[in-house]
């Protein structure tokens, strides 16, 4: 683990050797509808697997999903969960963090499925764009999966209906074209201090990082039935005499429907979550994981203003 937080800390590190102007840092929303290409662009854009970073660096507006360096550039990449279609008061106030997130960064990237095109979620963005006054280009993601016409058509109807900054065209997960989209960045986030110390990222507590992609499997699995905020808390972290770690992590959700659908049929669905999670989070932190999940209903906490404020969410008063 040593080894790990070495390696991060030399990546997020500016080169002394290189001329590279003054610093710059700026805050980066990626904006996309589920399933574009977000979390994979991130882990590109990085260039590390630890896309998530520490509640410690979290704003009250901005959910921080991880910081990338390009010679003397910090880009603080801001994750925009759903944008659309609020139904519980939860789910609202993410959508308000989400777009009040977006409002406050100093570029906008609108992240597209190539393949998909441009579908009702990627719309409703669209419309809403306009607000954001910051520079806004939009990425073309998924290329290694379609030829080259269908997207310059489909490049061309963005930019009839958003005056984009740029348009790109990458593929996530080969890594194709990522490094122009750093480079376009990085060159246009403001003069001024890094935010973050360059060790930040070896700081990230692994506990923390270890609940985020537990939190994330369960979603990706199961998003259609529980609401943005059922939380994921990890309780033990104990590193055994092979070297293996052994974590423990509780799931919080707010009714006991809710409960028997993370549990699953006979435990299938949780099953499946903790297989995915513990094969990350082993990933992560270089280790084999045995990760134990729990599963318990922390009654009406979605309507409790002291969880919002432990979230940095603003409390809705409707
Ligand atoms: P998010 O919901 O927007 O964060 O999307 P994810 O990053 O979780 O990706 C959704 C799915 O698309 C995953 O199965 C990814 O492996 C896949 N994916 C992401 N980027 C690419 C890409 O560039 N090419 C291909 N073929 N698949 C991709
Ligand atoms: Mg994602």
């Amino acid at each position: 683990m040593a080894e790990r937080t070495d390696r991060l800390a030399r990546a997020s590190t500016p080169d002394p050797g290189a001329d590279q102007g003054p610093p710059r840092c700026g805050f980066v929303a990626l904006l996309g509808a589920p399933n574009v290409g977000k979390s994979t662009f991130v882990n590109a854009l990085v260039g590390s697997k630890v896309s998530i970073v520490s509640r410690k660096v979290q704003t009250t507006r901005m959910l921080v999903r991880g910081i990338a360096v390009e010679a003397n550039a910090q880009l603080i990449l801001i994750d925009t969960p759903g944008l659309f279609a609020p139904k519980r008061r939860l789910d609202r106030a993410m959508v308000s963090a989400a777009w009040a997130g977006a409002h406050d960064a100093d570029l906008v990237a609108l992240i597209v499925d190539a393949k998909r095109g441009v579908d009702d979620e990627t719309a409703v963005i669209l419309n809403r764009l306009p607000e954001l006054r910051a520079p806004k280009v939009v990425i073309l993601n998924k290329i290694d999966l379609l030829e080259k016409p269908p997207l310059l058509a489909l490049a061309a109807d963005l930019n009839a209906s958003i005056p984009f900054a740029a348009t790109f065209m990458v593929s996530a997960l080969t890594g194709d074209g990522v490094g122009d989209v750093r480079a376009w960045l990085a060159a246009r986030v403001p003069e001024g201090p890094w935010h973050y110390p360059a060790d930040q990222l070896s700081d990230a507590p692994l506990r923390q990082l270890a609940a985020e992609i537990t939190r994330e499997k369960l979603y990706d699995r199961l998003h259609q039935e529980l609401p943005y905020a059922s939380t994921v808390e990890t309780d033990r972290w104990t590193e055994l005499k092979d070297g293996s770690v052994r974590i423990e992590q509780t799931i919080f959700v707010e009714r006991e429907s809710q409960r028997k659908i993370v549990v699953g049929k006979r435990g299938q669905a949780l099953k499946a979550v903790g297989a995915e999670a513990r094969r990350e989070i082993a990933e992560l932190i270089e280790a084999p994981v045995h990760l134990f999940l729990f599963v318990k209903v922390r009654e009406d906490w979605a309507n409790d203003p002291e969880r919002y404020r432990e979230m940095g969410l603003e409390f809705p008063q409707d």
